[in-house]
């Protein structure tokens, strides 16, 4: 997901492992394919393409991850339009947030 970001190091997303139980639903969810299960544990691999759309935290049932939208800076609206944008051929014109 190289391509698919904003700005780096603003993500909020959050892991707390300790409350982790490695039932794999992150990494099933996210579609940047942000998480890993390793030894049992998610772990962020790429947090600089989470685009806080929320669906790793609302499909956590230990609650272990936190990411708002509603607060975020990851900008959804720009790494949507910013894939339009490249398939039509054009230079992204911002998020319009
Ligand atoms: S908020 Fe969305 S993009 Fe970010 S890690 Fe969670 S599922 Fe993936
Ligand atoms: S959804 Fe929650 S409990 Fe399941 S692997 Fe991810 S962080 Fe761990």
């Amino acid at each position: 997901m190289r391509h698919f970001r904003y700005l780096e190091d603003a993500a909020i997303l959050r892991l707390d492992t300790d409350t982790c139980i490695g039932c794999g639903n992150c990494a099933l969810v996210c579609p940047h394919r942000i998480f890993v299960l390793k030894e049992g544990k998610a772990e962020i691999i790429d947090r600089g393409a989470c685009m806080e759309c929320g669906a790793c935290a609302t499909n956590c049932p230990v609650g272990a991850i936190y990411v708002n939208p509603d607060d975020g800076c990851g900008c959804a609206a720009y790494i949507i339009n910013s894939w339009i944008a490249k398939v039509r051929g054009k230079v992204p014109s911002g998020c319009g947030c």
